[in-house]
């Protein structure tokens, strides 16, 4: 990670830590799922409401560490308005990031989520940081728990 990458890692995750978007529970939410990641203690329950194949509208409340709160803000900015095969992709795109690294993926399709690039030299936080993923795919399927892959 490049020093400047650095700092804007720091920022984002600070910011969206301290002040996430979207952090609130939906009463008439269409679908809604629950992740537990217990290696952290983060928890996060994601609503969603779909229309057709959009995702119009997508939300998250719970508890955790910065690092949890900021994904699980940047996510739903990020899937927002997106199809539900978009968000599937930008899913796994997140995912290959984190774990893999930022030469793993096109950054720039990646937009803003591409800070958390620096996830993945700390590797006991990949956990952290997918946990809001984990549970989106987890609505998107109609399941209610958040299933880990890895
Ligand atoms: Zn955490």
């Amino acid at each position: 990670m490049t020093p400047e990458l650095g700092e804007l890692y720091q920022e984002v995750v600070l910011e969206h830590g301290r002040w996430p978007r979207n952090f609130r529970r939906m009463k008439d939410a269409h679908r809604k799922a629950r992740g537990l990641n217990p290696l952290c203690g983060d928890e996060v329950t994601v609503y969603l409401k779909l229309r057709d194949d959009v995702v119009e509208d997508v939300s998250f409340e719970g508890i955790g560490c910065a690092i949890s709160k900021a994904s699980a803000s940047l996510m739903t900015a990020g899937v927002k308005g997106k199809t539900v095969a978009e968000a599937r992709a930008l899913f796994d795109a997140f995912h290959a990031l984190v774990t893999q690294g930022p030469g793993a993926v096109d950054l720039e399709a990646l937009g803003k989520l591409a800070v958390l690039s620096g996830v993945s030299e700390f590797p006991s936080r990949v956990k952290c940081a997918s946990l809001a993923w984990h549970t989106l795919r987890s609505a998107l399927e109609g399941r209610e728990e958040a299933v880990f892959t890895e």
